[in-house]
C-alpha cells in the first residue's frame, strides 16, 4: 500500500480496515479518509469530527481512536490539483474501505457530471441506505413525525441514472428514434429528446438482498419493494418480481409475500422470526409514508423512486440538514451527508451538521463501535430536546435557543458525558 496520496502521508499509527467474509474488520487505529466537502461542508465536518472524537474517547477512553486521513475531492481537489476527482482519492477509499464526506459542488459544464455520481460508479457502491427516523423535539410538518422509522435502500447505479439519453434535435436522437419506429415498430414523437432506463437482473437483485440481509441483522419485520410497475411493466414491475425471487430462493425460510400471509396457515398474523415482502407502488408509497408510516421498516426501490422518497421521507422527520446516508457496495462503505453545499450559509458556522452527524453514526454503526455510535445520537437527540439548534430548526422550534454550528457541536459534546 503507498505511504501517501494526494501527496499527504498516510497516519503512522493507523492501521487500514480490512474485509473477511463480507465483514469488516476493524482495528483500535482504524485510518479512515474523509473529504470535508465545498461551501458549508467546511464548517460541518469541522464540527462534526469534534464530536466524533470526543464521542469515541467517552466511549473507549483512548483505547481506540480514529485516524483521520484527508483526500480531496470538489473545489478543494480542482484548486490544488486541478482534478475534480483526483485518482489518488479513489485509490485511498479503496486501500481504506470506509470513508466520510461532506456535501460537493457539482462541476458546471463538461468533464464529471456528478462527483457523486462518479464517486458511486467508479467503486461500484451499489446500495444507496438512507435511514429516516425522528428525534423528539424536531419540528416536523406531519402530526406524528415518530410514526416514522424506517431504512430506504435506493439502487445507485442503474435506472435512468445510467445517463443514457439522446438531446432532441441531435442525429443521434433522430437515429434511436428511426430504429424504434423501423426495427421495433414503436413511435416516439419526431421532435423528441430519448432516454433509456436500464434496470438489470443482477443490479436488481443484489440491492433487494442487501435490504433483506439488513433486516434479518436488525430484526426488521417487513421488507417493501417500492417500484412503478403499473406502467413500467419490463423495468420496474421486473424490479418488484427479481425482488421476490430473491426473498423466496435465497431467503425462503425467513420470508413470506403478503398473499401467504392472509391464508392458512398464517391467516393475517406474522409468526416470530419470519420477515413479511411486500411491495407498493411509488405513488401510492408517497400516500403510505404519510398516512401510514409505521408499517414500514426496510424500503428497496429503483434509483429514481429512491431520489424523490428519501428526501420526502426526510422532509417528515426534519428536513436534509438531519437525513444521514451511505452508498455501499459489498467492498466499500462510504457515509456522506445527503444536503448540498448550501453555499449561500459557507464559512459563515451556521448550518446543521446533523446530516454529517448522522452518517457518522451510522458508520461507526457499521465499524461494531455501537457505544461511540449511540453517544452522538443519543447526545444530538438530547441537544435538540434542550431547544439548543442551529437556525433551520431554530426558525421553527417557538422558544429555541439558535447555536452556531460549532456551538452546536460543543453542547452535543456537553451531553455526550449525560
Ligand atoms: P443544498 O445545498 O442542499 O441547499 C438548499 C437549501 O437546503 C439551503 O439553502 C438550506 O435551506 C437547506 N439546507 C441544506 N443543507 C442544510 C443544512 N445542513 N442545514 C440546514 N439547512 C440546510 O442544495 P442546492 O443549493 O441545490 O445545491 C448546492 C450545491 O450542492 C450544488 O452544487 C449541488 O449540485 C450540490 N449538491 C451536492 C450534494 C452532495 O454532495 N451529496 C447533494 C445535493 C446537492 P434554507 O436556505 O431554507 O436555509
Amino acid at each position: 500500500m503507498p505511504n501517501t496520496y494526494n501527496g499527504l502521508s498516510v497516519p503512522a499509527s493507523g492501521q487500514a480496515i480490512t474485509i473477511k467474509n463480507g465483514t469488516f474488520q476493524v482495528p483500535d487505529r482504524p485510518i479512515i479518509p474523509f473529504i470535508e466537502g465545498d461551501g458549508t461542508g467546511r464548517d460541518i465536518w469541522k464540527a462534526s469530527r469534534r464530536v466524533f472524537d470526543a464521542a469515541v474517547h467517552c466511549a473507549y477512553g483512548g483505547k481506540r481512536q480514529v485516524e483521520w486521513f484527508e483526500i480531496f475531492a470538489g473545489e478543494k481537489a480542482f484548486q490544488k490539483f486541478s482534478q475534480w476527482l483526483p485518482d489518488d482519492t479513489v485509490a485511498a477509499v479503496k486501500a481504506f474501505r470506509v470513508a466520510i464526506k461532506g456535501p460537493l459542488t457539482t462541476p458546471v459544464g463538461g468533464g464529471i457530471r456528478s462527483l457523486n455520481v462518479a464517486l458511486r460508479q467508479i467503486l461500484d457502491l451499489y446500495a444507496c441506505v438512507r435511514p429516516v427516523k425522528y428525534y423528539s423535539g424536531v419540528p416536523s410538518p406531519v402530526t406524528k413525525p415518530e410514526n416514522m422509522d424506517l431504512i430506504i435502500f435506493r439502487e445507485n447505479t442503474e435506472d435512468v441514472y445510467a445517463g443514457i439519453e439522446f438531446q432532441q434535435g441531435t442525429p443521434e436522437a433522430a437515429k434511436l428514434i428511426g430504429f424504434l419506429k423501423n426495427e421495433l415498430g414503436k413511435t416516439v414523437r419526431s421532435d423528441s429528446g430519448v432516454g433509456i432506463k436500464p434496470m438489470s437482473v443482477f443490479g436488481s437483485q443484489r440491492l433487494v438482498r442487501k435490504g433483506i440481509r439488513y433486516a434479518i441483522e436488525h430484526g426488521k419485520t417487513v421488507v417493501t419493494l417500492v417500484h412503478k410497475g403499473n406502467i413500467q411493466k419490463f423495468t420496474e414491475g421486473a424490479f418488484r418480481d427479481w425482488g421476490y425471487q430473491v426473498a423466496k430462493q435465497e431467503f425462503g425460510d425467513r420470508c413470506i409475500t403478503e398473499d401467504e400471509l392472509y391464508k392458512p396457515p398464517y391467516n393475517g398474523k406474522l409468526p416470530a422470526g419470519k420477515i413479511l415482502v411486500n411491495d407498493r407502488i411509488a405513488d401510492s408509497m408517497f400516500q403510505q409514508v404519510l398516512t401510514r408510516a409505521r408499517e414500514y421498516q426496510v424500503v428497496c426501490t429503483p434509483n429514481l423512486n429512491g431520489d424523490y422518497l428519501s428526501d420526502a421521507c426526510a422532509a417528515q422527520v426534519g428536513g436534509l440538514g438531519m437525513a444521514p446516508g451511505a452508498n455501499l457496495s459489498d467492498e466499500y462503505a462510504f457515509f456522506e451527508a445527503t444536503h448540498g453545499t448550501a453555499p449561500k450559509y459557507a464559512d459563515q458556522d451556521v448550518i446543521n451538521p446533523g446530516s454529517v452527524l448522522l452518517s457518522g453514526v451510522m458508520m461507526f454503526q457499521a465499524l461494531g463501535w455501537s457505544e461511540a455510535a449511540s453517544l452522538i445520537e443519543n447526545g444530538l437527540a438530547r441537544t435538540i430536546q434542550q431547544k439548543r439548534v442551529t437556525y433551520d430548526l431554530e426558525r421553527l422550534l417557538p422558544g429555541a435557543t439558535k447555536l452556531k454550528t460549532s456551538e452546536f457541536a460543543n453542547a452535543i459534546i456537553e451531553n455526550l458525558q449525560q
